[in-house]
């Protein structure tokens, strides 16, 4: 062996690919990893076959003109926000890439970038391997998983060059609100700090309430790297194609870093999703769509012991397990994969410093069938 430094000592295997593989081993029902259980449309599909003839070489590195149409076009429909396609526009290779790429384009060597426990995997190692120092605030399970603004504001040092915000949240379900962006926007005033703003589930939030993008408030839109995702828009994560929306100062550091990273995405699928992206039906449905699976889900629970956590957005109902069992999140998610054969998401491994919640995260993006099954199995404990 040749001696070779780790560059990520402490870094292990992601839980979704350990819970995924758990769960293949097992031959359990896989509500662990984020992925829905079913096909993307048919149409879609047919957009994808058509396309792949003749468009199979590079696409342009920030994207396909017509596609970073098709999404300004959306993002105009949606939010009412007007984008230049041509500046503010990046078509990236899954949220995954353009949280990476905003990161480093803007960490330095002992910038600060301050995240909200339990955070997105992602973050804290993309962070670190930019040479940055991740700050983790915790939010409170008892409150909501909210965000304590004054500790915020008391944690911002002249070091402070980013603050990752993740609405609808994951793991949590947890969604912003006007208050929220204006809290927020209130705090980085007069100061350098960027927003990485994770919003890969935007379109599915609950109860008829609206998702407060970060494009909606002048003060934080300025600042702020909006990533998102087309995985769980019309179910296709393996597809792995996203965007990130940016000021045109911020876009052209990030096209900078991303034509290093994976310089293009795959040309068919651009071309394939800007068509289907023109019909706005197929993500204003989505919400209802998933308030559904999520009522379904709750309501085989009515009467149990576990305590269902509020899921206001994202496909995810956390569930809190204290009548149960007295063990750690971590050993019941793997003992219920190899005992009953359903898995979860243990809660933990989103903090720096877990709270010792009894907390487990299950993805309601699967068919009823699996979701009734896999609560018939979890009620019975
Ligand atoms: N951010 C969050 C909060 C996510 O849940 C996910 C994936 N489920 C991603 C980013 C990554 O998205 P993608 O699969 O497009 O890389
Ligand atoms: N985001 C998905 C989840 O939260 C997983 C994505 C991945 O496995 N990288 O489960």
């Amino acid at each position: 062996m040749i001696s070779f430094p780790s560059k990520q000592a402490q870094v292990q295997t992601t839980i979704f690919t350990k819970m995924s593989a758990l769960a293949a081993e097992h031959g359990a029902l896989n509500l662990s990893q984020g992925f829905p259980g079913f096909d993307c449309s048919e149409e879609l599909q047919a957009l994808l076959a058509f396309y792949s003839k003749g468009h199979n070489q590079y696409a342009p590195m920030a994207g396909v003109p017509v596609f970073k149409q098709s999404i300004a076009d959306k993002t105009s429909l949606f939010y009412g926000i007007d984008l230049d396609a041509s500046k503010e526009v990046t078509v990236v290779s899954g949220a995954t890439e353009a949280l990476f790429c905003a990161i480093h384009c803007c960490v330095f060597p002992g910038d600060e970038v301050i995240m909200f426990d339990p955070s997105y995997d992602a973050y804290d190692p993309a962070v670190r391997l930019a040479g940055g120092i991740p700050i983790h605030l915790s939010m409170d399970a008892k409150n909501g998983f909210q965000i304590d603004w004054e500790e915020l504001a008391r944690t911002i040092t002249p070091k402070t060059r980013a603050i990752m915000v993740n609405s609808p949240h994951n793991p949590t379900g947890s969604i912003w609100t006007e208050n929220d962006l204006e809290a927020l926007a209130e705090i980085v005033k007069g100061t350098n700090i960027l927003i990485i703003s994770d919003e890969v589930y935007e379109h599915i939030v609950f109860d008829g309430q609206k998702h407060y993008s970060v494009l909606l408030h002048p003060e934080l839109r300025q600042r702020s790297f909006v990533c998102g995702s087309f995985g769980k828009t019309y179910h296709i994560t393996g597809w792995k194609i996203g965007y990130c929306l940016a000021p045109e100062y911020l876009t052209k550091e990030f096209q900078k870093l991303h034509q290093w990273v994976t310089f293009s995405s795959a040309t068919p699928l651009q071309y394939a999703l800007s068509d289907y992206l023109k019909e706005p039906s197929h993500y204003l449905g989505l919400s209802d769509f998933y308030q559904r699976k999520r009522d379904l889900f709750a309501s085989a629970f009515e009467g149990s012991k576990w305590k269902l956590l509020p899921s206001h957005g994202s496909f995810f109902q956390c569930m809190d397990y204290q009548e149960i069992s007295d063990e750690k999140d971590v050993d019941l998610a793997e003992r219920l994969t190899k005992e009953i054969k359903v898995a979860s998401i243990p809660i933990s491994v989103f903090y720096e410093k877990a709270p010792g919640d009894t907390i487990l995260r299950f993805c309601f993006a699967k068919s009823d069938e699996v979701l009734l099954e896999a609560a018939h199995r979890l009620v019975q404990l």
